[in-house]
């Protein structure tokens, strides 16, 4: 893998930024994670759109072009020589003295690309275990903002508990994973969180949706609780970089018959097909 930072290409284990960096002492940055298929990234523009959105939020003064952000990550990734990998992609408010008011300096632009670590075998066919955890997140979980404490503690107490993600609610009321957003199935339509403050617009979520249409199973955007997931007849999770992962545990309680459920695999083989003919454009 390589890195990035405003102009420069560097190794991964390289110093990158001062001690004073706004995304190191407040967490002042958004990020993005893009992932590439045979040397092409999926979805670009619609991580690109997000990202724009996300600055826009947190009111980051960001000069470059959706275009020259597409130049800069085609780059990388041909500069890497890696086909299967990931970009991420982290802009911050930049390098200043600390100091709660925003520094007029230049944003710092950095990124990685490295080698996709693929999802274990066992979890693809056996599915995954989830636990609860409350979401003690902040009121615009729709910006995909650097500061991931809530979402890192909850993981690793997943972790701890032998499972793989947790799954935040608030109010009752399930919001998204740590890093995924959520999904159900029952009697064979797809029910997922509706978009809101409190959630990522994830770019799976928005590939689920388009593959739900394509195999024509209803997908529905309302809201569940922790008791609707729990009797659903199938539960998976989406992200980037894991796609489609189903859960078929949660709390030690088994999800339908406890193994990966019709519906989630189909949408899963459906996924893949998605990127095989992107693979061949
Ligand atoms: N929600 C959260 C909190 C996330 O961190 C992620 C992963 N970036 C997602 C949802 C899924 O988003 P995407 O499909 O764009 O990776």
């Amino acid at each position: 893998g390589i890195g990035y930072i405003n102009g420069k290409y560097i190794g991964l284990n390289e110093n990158a930024v001062p001690i004073e960096e706004r995304g190191c002492q407040f967490g002042d940055g958004i990020y993005e994670v893009i992932r590439v298929y045979n040397g092409k990234p999926f979805m670009l523009d619609e991580h690109l759109a997000r990202l724009l959105k996300s600055g826009n939020a947190i009111k980051l003064q960001i000069k470059q072009s959706m275009e020259e952000f597409r130049m800069l990550i085609k780059e990388a990734i041909a500069k890497s020589g890696l086909s299967n990998c990931c970009v991420y992609l982290q802009i911050t408010r930049g390098i200043s003295a600390r100091n709660h008011l925003f520094p007029d300096v230049p944003v710092s632009i950095s990124m990685t690309v490295k080698q996709i670590i693929p999802l274990p075998d066992s979890i693809r066919e056996k599915g995954a275990a989830a636990i609860f955890h409350e979401d003690e997140r902040w009121a615009n979980c729709y910006i995909k903002s650097l500061n991931l404490l809530p979402n890192v503690l909850a993981r690793q107490t997943a972790y701890e508990q032998g499972c793989f993600e947790a799954i935040l609610v608030r109010e009752g009321m399930v919001t998204e994973g740590t890093s995924s957003n959520v999904f159900i199935v029952k009697q064979g339509k797809v029910y997922t969180t509706p978009l809101s403050r409190n959630i990522l617009a994830g770019i799976t979520r928005m590939v689920v949706k388009r593959v739900s249409e394509v195999v024509n199973v209803q997908f529905i955007e309302q809201a569940f609780s922790k008791e609707d997931l729990v009797g659903a007849d199938e539960v998976f999770i989406t992200n980037t970089t894991s796609e489609i992962v189903p859960i078929v545990k949660v709390e030690g309680k088994k999800i339908g018959t406890g193994a990966p459920g019709e519906v989630t695999m189909k949408l899963y083989h459906k996924l893949q097909q998605f990127v095989a003919d992107l693979k061949e454009m």
